[in-house]
């Protein structure tokens, strides 16, 4: 059976104090099931206060220890002088899990590229983290009917220099789903991921692709997940605004 994760991108929100009130109410709520995994992604300026509180809230306890956290972007070399980036080691160091990659902000406001996206992963999965690929297309590219080409390209290039059968997980986020209030019906998500999932056969076979989750993100919110999660092949969320609040990410992280 695949894992079930719930994912929380707070992109530039919430500062260290914030952060823990928000993780002091949600760990005093959360109860997962088995097979069910959350990672928090704050802004790597909250990082040490989230790695403390998830390690404390985790030791002896099953439930809370499938709490996880990760950065939101790094910089694809250990270390070295790269003014103003974050060191995927040090981020391994201070207990990261998991790195965001290819996500469209990253994508249309950094310019970042397949070929930068495959490179983070490498370093990332070379440092024991997992890689959290996102990919999606445009509205005009869904429009031209390019929607399969786009995922499938993102997916194949950003994966392309990693060992077979790394440890990984793959986002579907169409770009004119994020931030927008315009979630993909659960037919247009069901077929993106079904796309993405032979893809993964085609790159490392059916027994790694059938492990890899594949997460549904673009306007997730406590009403319209259940339905989204009914998918054959949705194996769970990457919710940006609805993150931002206690109950709602607790409702997601339950359904
Ligand atoms: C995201 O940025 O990854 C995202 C899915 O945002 P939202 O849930 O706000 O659409």
């Amino acid at each position: 059976m695949r894992r079930f994760v719930v994912a929380a991108n707070w992109k530039m929100n919430k500062g260290p104090n914030e952060a823990r009130s928000f993780l002091n109410e949600f760990l005093s709520q959360v109860k997962l099931p088995e097979g069910r995994e959350v990672y928090i992604f704050p802004p790597a300026i909250d990082s040490a206060v989230v790695s403390e509180m998830l390690a404390v809230a985790g030791s002896g306890d099953r439930a809370k220890s499938s709490v996880k956290w990760g950065g939101q972007n790094i910089y694809p070399e250990k270390t070295g002088a790269f003014t103003g980036e974050n060191s995927p080691q040090t981020l391994r160091e201070m207990g990261a899990s998991s790195i965001l990659v290819g996500h469209s902000e990253r994508r249309t406001l950094f310019g970042e590229s397949d070929e930068f996206t495959a490179k983070k992963c490498k370093v990332i999965h070379e440092l024991g983290m997992q890689p959290m690929l996102c990919v999606g297309e445009s509205l005009k590219e869904r429009e031209a009917g390019k929607t399969h080409e786009v995922i499938v390209r993102q997916l194949t290039k950003g994966l392309e220099l990693l060992d077979q059968a790394a440890k990984v997980m793959i986002a579907y986020e169409p770009v004119w789903a994020i931030g927008t209030g315009r979630v993909a019906t659960p037919e247009i998500a069901q077929e993106a991921h079904d796309v993405l999932r032979k893809s993964l056969i085609t790159i490392g076979g059916e027994s790694w692709a059938n492990q890899v989750p594949i997460l549904y993100g673009g306007s997730v919110n406590q009403d319209n997940a259940a339905q989204i999660a009914k998918g054959d092949d949705i194996d769970g969320f990457l919710v940006g605004g609805a993150s931002l609040n206690v109950t709602s990410f607790l409702n997601i992280c339950n359904v």
